[in-house]
């Protein structure tokens, strides 16, 4: 018997069938013997509704206000899900995020949780009860209702998890795990039986639709076991893929994990900058001060050897802006020219393999070359390394590296 905290994402209770569907399911694990705390999302479409109606009242809207709008939804499915539990004959009790306590910092429409006071929960479990907990709010020291922000569902099961030091954080969503990279790039791509934490982050690209990145932060660092699961698997069979820290015990550890890739890449080089101290700071501090995000630098020796290239990427949506900043910045610094591309993807590799084998980097650009991919930037990190390449060849490089590094299905 285990202590298990099901989370149940929109889609999987997005009509009065699926929440049916989701009480089955909680009942099935009642059971099999587990005591079960549910953490639901708002139905389908309920939150960007609300999104809409307050845009339509004020723009923007108050951030005290919108948190009271938006957390009506996931109050909707709890009365809705305990109610149904209830009939079936399953004891339940349903609770709003300030009822058990999530107590949050109090910035409004992304609150950090900061303390759970699980003394209520314990005592329905010991009662028998399911309890029945509405994602995505919390309550700040002054009693304001507070929201964790887009998807922050996931947060709070995993914080619940954590609180009540939960066997297990099971996500209940419409795919049926986490997969070696996005299928509809590759056909072949594969569940992943199980990805480390530091691996899902970095396959966030991958991951993000399926998890909010701040819920596997926050699984890591309390060390809950997380797994992505299908809600619309009838059968209660599938096993879908868990994330969990790296065990050493863990021999069959897979080399490579998944390739993620970013379409949502510009790249920009100062060519012929003076070789001179503060160059790094003049270029990016102009370009942090505009609250823009940098991710890969490559500063090249010039080759006179008093000059320097930098290259450095950003996300697409300001590749505009940033032309603009680096021509003020290259009159400042007297270089010789400005080189822009906005037609680049990254691709990259993860895998916690890579710390304990060489040889990875090499064959990943073997197999670029090999398809006549030319590389454009590269940068690496422990467990991954990332490429840029012109976007025309994403989809090639991505099945040409999924099959190189075995990560197709079998035939
Ligand atoms: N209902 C909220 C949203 O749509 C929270 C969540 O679903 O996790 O973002
Ligand atoms: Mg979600």
């Amino acid at each position: 018997m285990a202590l298990i905290v099901q989370k149940y994402g929109g889609t999987s209770v997005g009509s009065a069938e699926r929440i049916h569907k989701v009480a089955d399911r909680v009942i099935h694990a009642r059971q099999q013997g587990h005591d079960v705390v549910v953490v639901v999302s708002a139905m389908s479409g309920e939150t960007n509704r609300l999104v809409s109606l307050a845009k339509e009242v004020a723009d923007p809207p108050k951030a005290r206000e919108f948190d009271v709008l938006l957390s009506t939804g996931e109050q909707v499915t709890i009365g809705l899900l305990a109610m149904a539990l209830e009939s079936k004959g399953c004891a339940a009790r349903s609770y709003t995020g300030a009822q058990v306590h999530i107590l949050t910092d109090s910035t409004h429409n992304k609150a950090r949780i900061l303390e759970i006071d699980n003394k209520h929960m314990r005592a329905d479990l010991d009662a028998g009860r399911v309890v029945v907990v509405a994602g995505f709010q919390g309550i700040d020291a002054e009693g304001n209702i507070t929201t964790l922000g887009r998807g922050g569902s996931d947060t709070t099961a995993v914080a619940l998890a954590a609180a009540l030091k939960a066997d297990e954080c099971q996500i209940y969503t419409d795919v049926d795990g986490v997969y070696t990279t996005d299928p509809r790039v590759v056909p072949k791509a594969r569940r992943l039986d199980k990805v480390t934490f530091e691996e899902m982050l970095e396959l966030a690209s991958l991951g993000a639709k399926v998890l909010q990145i701040r819920s596997v932060e926050f699984a890591s660092k309390y060390n809950v076991p997380l797994r992505v699961l299908s809600s619309f698997d009838d059968t209660y069979t599938g096993t879908g893929t868990l994330i969990a820290a790296e065990e050493e015990s863990d021999m069959e550890q897979a080399l490579i994990s998944g390739i993620a890739f970013n379409r949502d890449e510009a790249k920009l080089t100062l060519l012929g900058v003076p070789d001179q101290p503060g160059i790094a700071r003049d270029i990016l501090g102009a370009i942090a001060a505009a609250n823009i995000e940098v991710d890969m630098i490559i500063q090249n020796i010039g080759t006179d050897g008093t000059t320097t290239d930098f290259t450095f990427t950003v996300h697409r949506n300001d590749y505009a802006k940033t032309l603009e900043i680096l021509q003020v910045v290259k009159e400042k610094l007297k270089a010789r020219e400005i080189n822009g591309d906005d037609k680049i993807v990254k691709v990259s590799l993860v895998g916690v393999g890579m710390r304990s084998h060489a040889g990875i980097a090499s064959t990943m650009f073997r197999a670029l070359a090999d398809e006549g991919i030319n590389i454009k930037m590269i940068s690496t990190s422990e467990i991954k390394i990332s490429v840029v390449v012109d976007e025309k060849y994403l989809e090639l490089a991505v099945r040409a590296l999924h099959t190189v590094f075995d990560l197709d299905q079998a035939a």
